[in-house]
Order: C-alpha cells, then sequence, then structure tokens
C-alpha cells in the first residue's frame, strides 16, 4: 500500500511549524524544529527572507500540511476533496471530517499509538476491530457507533502492555468515548469544527482545488 516516505522532519521544516510525525521525539529538545527551523536544503536558511508568499503559495502550503498531518498521498487527497464537494453543508469542513474519521487517525486520537504512522502501522497489522471484526485498512472511515478495539491476543504483546499502563493520560476527543481506559472505544458522532483539534485554515485548501 503507498505511503507517505519522506523524511518526516523535512516535511515540519518546510511548514516552518511542528507537525508532530515522529510520536515522543516531536516532545524532545531533539525535534529539529527547536533547533533548526528553517526549510531543509542547501539555501533553506536564506528562504525564509524571501518576499511575502503569494497566495496560491499559501494555498498550497495549507493542502500539503493537511495532507502531511494525516499521512495521505496526493492522489487520495484529491479523491477526498472530490468526495467532500458530493457532500451536503460546507466543503471543508466536510473534508477535514473525512481524514480525521479515518481509522489510523482514531487509533491515533485514542493514545493506542504515538503517531499517525504507528496507528497506521498497527491497522495494517492487523490488531485492531472495528465491530469486533478485524480491520486492516488505514484509510477505513469510522461512523458513529462504531466500536474500536485492539484484538484481545494483541492486548497481550509488549507493545500493548506498555501502552496500557498510559491508556487514558492524553486528552481524547469528545466525539470519541473510551470504555474505562481499556482498549475499547465508541464513536459517538461526527466531529465538529472545533473538535477536529488541528490548526488547519480548511478554505485555503479549497480555493487550492477550486482555481
Ligand atoms: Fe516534526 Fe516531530 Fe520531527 Fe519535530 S520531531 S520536526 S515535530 S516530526
Amino acid at each position: 500500500m503507498a505511503r507517505q516516505t519522506a523524511p518526516v522532519c523535512k516535511l515540519c521544516r518546510r511548514q516552518g511549524e511542528k507537525l508532530f510525525l515522529k510520536g515522543e521525539r516531536c516532545f524532545t529538545p531533539k525535534c529539529p524544529i527547536e533547533s533548526r527551523n528553517y526549510p531543509p536544503g542547501m539555501h533553506g536558511k536564506k528562504s525564509q527572507f524571501r518576499r511575502k508568499a503569494s497566495d496560491y503559495a499559501l494555498q498550497l502550503k495549507e493542502k500539503q500540511k493537511a495532507r502531511w498531518t494525516y499521512g495521505v498521498l496526493e492522489r487520495q487527497f484529491r479523491r477526498y476533496f472530490k468526495e467532500a464537494e458530493k457532500r451536503t453543508g460546507v466543503t471543508g469542513l466536510a473534508l477535514l471530517r473525512m481524514l480525521e474519521t479515518r481509522l489510523d487517525n482514531v487509533v491515533y486520537r485514542l493514545g493506542f499509538a504515538s503517531s499517525r504512522s504507528q496507528a497506521r502501522q498497527l491497522v495494517n497489522h492487523g490488531h485492531i476491530l472495528v465491530n469486533g471484526q478485524r480491520a486492516d485498512i488505514p484509510s477505513y472511515s469510522v461512523k458513529p457507533g462504531d466500536e474500536i478495539s485492539v484484538r484481545e491476543p494483541s492486548q497481550g504483546n509488549t507493545y500493548f502492555q506498555a501502552v496500557a499502563k498510559t491508556l487514558g493520560e492524553q486528552p481524547i476527543p469528545s466525539w470519541l468515548q473510551m470504555e474505562d481506559k481499556s482498549f475499547k472505544a465508541k464513536v459517538t458522532s461526527l466531529p465538529s469544527r472545533e473538535e477536529l483539534g488541528v490548526p488547519l485554515q480548511e478554505q485555503l485548501i479549497v480555493e487550492y482545488y477550486s482555481r
């Protein structure tokens, strides 16, 4: 399955902000944004003093930020946008909801993984169940009423035993409900704009694709 393979810290440096793509390392002084917050490459340092970015550059930057944050490739992201356009309501919000309700993102939000890429791996390796059935497609879209859990045999492995010690310490979005710090959770509703918790300006993404 195709996935993003670029060195992820370079993506943050290109954006000039933390995208939190590397789990715990993002919260330590080892994060390159702390020491080298300028674009990567030979002329990276100089390029930050270039003149004001055009509207197109800002739109492109925002689209890339959303894509990199959720680990989605360009073709798939475009498909999400086309699907969002068909939905009733605001296109930008529909797009963000589709990204947020991806199974790998939900696994990350529940604290079962420290990054979305790690969550994606857990899903790919078949550790995650949706309504009691194995779900190994990271882009699977969860719906209100779905139950997300970790397979019981997997709960006994070293990785999940370590995760169990810190489960529930990280705040969980209100559209997800965890069963008493266990590896079981329920999707109670679709996330509202306020609950999305990603600093994205979706209007710029809509403008990018509407050119
Ligand atoms: Fe981005 Fe995390 Fe790398 Fe820092 S450590 S640059 S936040 S991916």
